[in-house]
């Protein structure tokens, strides 16, 4: 004792972080960032035909799922404390237009209805795109040379959001990255009676290698070039700002930033500059990695994941769309 309190003394009481570092319950009062299974949205792809339960070879633990696997997906989540899905339709058959995208009787539109008669309560977001449902896989409609059209996709864009607000969605998440298309849906919402339907807007979404896996998921590979001429080039900050105030403008209700991992600094200069609820999507190829490092024995399962989705809470996201939602909120209730 005389000799600790001689070398506080001869060292001049310098900070001593470690003091609230020393046991759990110390660490867990001064802890700034939770995470909380409430805050996470898990993204599920639906299929045509009945129990079908395929693997994503590319994503291991994930799934494409037919209407019927749905009620019992909804009854576990429930059970994890998961309140919100993010819904990727797999159509039977694509066309230049992508029309089952908008079908009333489309698979995004058949799954909200099975979701919601088995959990009313469940917050179920559709993604708002064409690239799942168009032949070419691009996220818009082509002009004859083969360009993606801004202005004459908003109408089919539109269309697609009252489709999946008919069926009972409670919020639609355009991911195409056209221009004015916030504003377009908020317009064709409105007009069909839909005022309390939320969006939750793709405002800065990169052009990322990234999305390899969901690719193979959701069967959207573009069949020619790429989709640098509409998502946003890796190097630009200050124009994620732009976009986020674009849609704020045109009044998004919730505003993004994907990827996540590669972009938390993004994520935290969105979160200084909107009042906006703020989401983060922890991609595709950010989850398939730690998986395939986890199955290599690189890296350790929980401690890694549990890290990896607390850097986005941290870097200032509200919401993480993330496929580990399922085990890490099963992790999250243990450490409860
Ligand atoms: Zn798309």
């Amino acid at each position: 004792m005389i000799a600790d309190l001689d070398i506080r003394t001869s060292t001049g009481g310098f900070t001593r972080t470690r003091r609230t570092r020393r046991t759990a319950a110390l660490r867990g009062l001064v802890r700034e960032t939770r995470l909380d299974p409430s805050s996470f949205v898990y993204p599920i792809f639906v299929t045509h035909g009945r129990g079908a339960r395929e693997p994503i070879s590319s994503m291991p633990d994930q799934y494409r799922l037919s209407i019927d696997q749905l009620p019992g997906e909804a009854r576990e989540l429930r059970s994890l404390g998961i309140r919100a899905v993010l819904l990727f339709g797999l159509p039977a058959s694509k066309d230049p237009v992508g029309s089952e995208g908008y079908a009333p009787d489309g698979i995004v539109q058949q799954a909200v209805r099975a979701l919601k008669d088995a959990d009313p309560e469940l917050a179920v977001i559709c993604d708002v795109c064409l690239c799942e449902y168009t032949d070419h896989g691009h996220c818009g409609v082509l002009s004859t040379t083969g360009e993606v059209l801004n202005d004459e996709s908003l109408p089919l864009l539109a269309q697609m959001a009252v489709s999946c607000a008919e069926a009972g969605a409670d919020v639609v998440a355009p991911s195409d990255m056209m221009d004015g298309r916030v504003g377009a849906i908020r317009e064709a919402l409105d007009a069909s009676g839909f005022t309390d339907t939320a969006i939750m807007a793709y405002s800065a979404k990169y052009a990322s290698a990234f999305y390899g896996p969901f690719r193979e998921a959701a069967d959207s590979a573009p069949q020619f070039g790429d989709r640098r001429g509409y998502q946003m080039d890796p190097a630009n900050a200050r124009e994620a700002l732009r976009e986020v105030e674009a849609d704020e403008a045109e009044l998004a209700d919730i505003t993004m930033v994907k990827p996540a991992l590669a972009y938390l600094d993004v994520i935290r200069q969105v979160r200084d500059r909107t009042d906006l609820p703020l989401a983060a999507y922890n991609v595709s190829g950010e989850y398939s990695m730690l998986k395939a490092a986890i199955a290599n024995g690189w890296l350790e399962e929980e401690r890694v994941i549990l890290e990896t989705l607390t850097s986005i809470r941290r870097a200032g996201a509200d919401i993480i769309i993330t496929y580990h939602a399922r085990e890490a909120a099963r992790w999250l209730a243990n450490l409860g």
